[in-house]
């Protein structure tokens, strides 16, 4: 079958000609109809730093998709060929603490799909049984390729109770862009959106955002005075990973006000701890999906009428894949989607 390999241990993927996966009795066999471009797969094919660390070389990367149930293994009852389905792109180990207490997210051994074993940008991937989401009949595939990202999104939105609220996202890549769009469908009342690119911050107002902050021409202080947020926002969601956009969004955050923080920094940050400390703020880390909530809880946002397909702006065929990751690199982008079906 064909696949994108991290065959080299240099910037750039490599399409390749690899076996198809077999399956153990507990796993599913799924023909990848549609991949979505991660971030994280971007760093895998600049070869980062942090790469370089992680990705066994050669290994087949990617862990973004939506598929077609095409066999599975003899222990499973559950899913049955022809089925649509994604994967939850943490494999946990189900014998830790948490992992047996129902909070798989916060499983210590986690591995993940595309980064600690074969991942999903090929035409055929083996998950295990526990790690396949079953979609509805009629779902939107290219929509159901970026479950991982939006679920980072709902996980992080959704961390605080945003009804009525005002809710600050530093960030407007896609995960930040899909966040706005969360939480305007759960009800919050202004939401701002701050990031330095105009093409994101466009994508942001389409997306629901009341205002689109580039924070190189005007500051959060302007922005709540127009909205007449006088005691600073209630809920922040950091989604950028930059130092300085964490330390505006401490600045600007009520006595009280509760952060869910999402954005990978690259180094350490140093902040202010005494307005974390005197204004009694929250800062909550976000890893990955709740094991299966936010899946539960994407599922029924679309139901009811969320809609999160305008982050998706460029599709390519896979033999395509320069193209797409170049679109991803050039930041004038949203979601980047390749098709995996001839
Ligand atoms: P992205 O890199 O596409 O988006 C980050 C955005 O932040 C960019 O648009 C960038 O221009 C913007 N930015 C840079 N400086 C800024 C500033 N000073 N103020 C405001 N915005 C600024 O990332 P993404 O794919 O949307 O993911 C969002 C973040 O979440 C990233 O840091 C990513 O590493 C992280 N992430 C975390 C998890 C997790 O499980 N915790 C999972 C996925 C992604
Ligand atoms: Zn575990």
């Amino acid at each position: 079958m064909k696949a994108l390999v991290k065959a080299k241990s240099e910037r750039g993927l490599w399409l390749q000609d690899v076996p198809e996966p077999t399956i153990g009795i507990n796993d599913v066999l799924i023909r990848v109809h549609k991949t979505g471009i991660c971030g994280t797969d971007l760093h895998i094919y600049k070869w980062d730093a942090w790469a370089q660390r992680t990705i066994p070389v050669p290994m087949v990367v990617g862990h973004e998709f939506v598929g077609e149930v095409v066999e599975v293994g003899s222990n499973v009852s559950d899913f049955h060929p022809g089925e649509i389905v994604s994967a939850e792109g943490h494999v946990v180990c189900g014998r830790c603490r948490n992992c047996l207490a129902g909070r798989r997210h916060l499983c210590k051994d986690t591995v993940g799909i595309g980064v600690n074993r074969t991942g999903a940008f090929a035409e055929y991937i083996s998950v295990p049984m526990t790690n396949v989401w079953h979609h509805r009949d009629d779902v939107d595939k290219e929509v159901a390729s970026i479950f991982d990202p939006f679920g980072n999104a709902v996980h992080t939105a959704l961390a605080f109770e945003v009804l009525g609220e005002d809710v600050l996202i530093t960030g407007a890549g896609p995960i930040g862009i899909m966040a706005a769009a969360v939480v305007k469908h759960a009800g919050a009342r202004h939401v701002v959106v701050t990031d330095v690119n105009d093409y994101r911050l466009d994508l942001a107002k389409k997306m629901g955002a009341t205002v689109a902050l580039n924070v190189t021409r005007g500051s959060l202080a302007d922005v709540q005075k127009k909205l007449g947020i006088r005691e600073g926002f209630d809920v922040g969601l950091e989604m950028s990973g930059n130092p300085q956009a964490f330390r505006d969004m401490i600045d600007n955050m009520c006595h009280g006000g509760r952060i869910a923080m999402l954005g990978i920094p690259s180094e350490q940050i140093a902040i202010d701890w005494t307005k974390v400390v005197f204004n009694m703020l929250t800062i909550h880390g976000i890893y990955g999906r709740e094991m299966y909530e936010t899946w539960y809880q994407m599922t029924v946002m679309l139901e009811t009428g969320l809609d999160i397909k305008p982050v998706i702006t460029h599709r390519y065929h896979y033999t395509e894949f320069e193209k797409g990751f170049a679109a991803m690199e050039s930041g004038q982008s949203g979601k980047v989607i390749l098709d995996w079906q001839t």
